[in-house]
């Protein structure tokens, strides 16, 4: 008797290194330990190639031991908007990325550029590298690049700027102060909030924020950032899911989940964790995004 072969799918996932290669590192270095760009000058054709490399293209001279340091300002010269998932991508889906040729230099870097409605990225936009906080010895280590134009975001997105997975954050660490500062605000002087005898009886054995608090950190998020300036919320739901301690550090998400074309209004999925990575509450949202400003 026959059968078919029984195909079973897998992956296979393949820790690897490679070698940077000399002139590779030096860029990387640079990068990592001066927060420095480097180019590599042809000497006899005066091209300058960002990043770095061994060997002019044009007149094949050996760059080796060239090296320039180039402004961290540049002119976009391409860009398209990723839109699909991949786990090896830096962020999250939808962002731009964008080909920048530094100022001073010949061949163009490719790179994201954040801090623009995706509606309003073009070509000839002038920007300037945003360096990372924490180094990860890769390109990475400039973070992002933003317009270095006087663009001015005098409001947050409009409904038509807005698309679906679009996030935003805000980080804060609740303090002592920001709790008893919240009982005078709010007049809930609970004793689970300022007794720390009485608290040592509950079943948090501590005093715990009011569960307010740590909430309210998505309004810097919908009023300031996504959908920004300008953004009306008109419902905002939560299910509290873990209590904040004094300390903790609590990160509020919003994130654009639903149009709804017919109202001009979003609907966001909100999340708040702490620094353990623990879900503190979660909820949605609703808002009415900034008009368009008039021309
Ligand atoms: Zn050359």
């Amino acid at each position: 008797m026959q059968s078919d072969c029984f195909v079973v799918e897998g992956k296979l996932a393949l820790p690897y290194q490679y070698f940077a290669g000399k002139t590779g590192s030096r860029f990387l270095i640079a990068l990592r330990d001066e927060k420095k760009i480097l180019g590599a000058k042809c000497p006899t054709c005066n091209k300058v190639f960002v990043p770095p490399r061994a060997t002019c293209e044009k007149c094949f001279s050996k760059l080796t031991d060239s090296r320039v340091e180039l402004k961290p300002t540049g002119t976009v010269t391409n860009f398209t908007v990723i839109r699909y998932e991949e786990p090896y991508q830096p962020i999250k889906p939808p962002y731009i990325l964008a080909q920048i040729r530094l100022d001073g230099a010949d061949t163009p870097l490719t790179h994201i550029v954040r801090g623009i409605p995706i509606s309003q990225m073009k070509t000839g936009l002038k920007v300037k590298a945003v360096f990372a906080k924490k180094t990860t010895s890769t390109i990475m280590d400039i973070d992002h690049f933003q317009p270095d134009e006087k663009f001015k975001m005098e409001i947050g997105y409009t409904f038509d700027e807005l698309e679906i997975g679009m996030s935003a954050s805000f980080t804060k660490t609740i303090s002592e102060t920001d709790v008893y500062l919240f009982a005078g605000i709010s007049g809930d002087f609970n004793p689970m909030h300022l007794n720390e005898e009485y608290a040592k009886k509950t079943p948090f054995g501590t005093r715990i924020a009011h569960g307010a608090l740590p909430q309210c950190l998505i309004a810097p998020v919908l009023g300031m950032k996504l959908p920004g300036l300008g953004t009306v919320a008109l419902e905002i739901n939560t299910r509290f899911k873990a209590p904040t301690y004094f300390g903790d550090t609590i990160t509020a998400t919003g994130e654009i989940i639903e149009k709804i074309e017919k109202k001009k209004w979003v609907r966001m999925a909100l999340s708040w964790t702490n620094q353990k990575g623990e879900r503190v509450a979660e909820g949605s949202a609703l808002v009415i995004p900034p008009a368009p400003l008039p021309e």
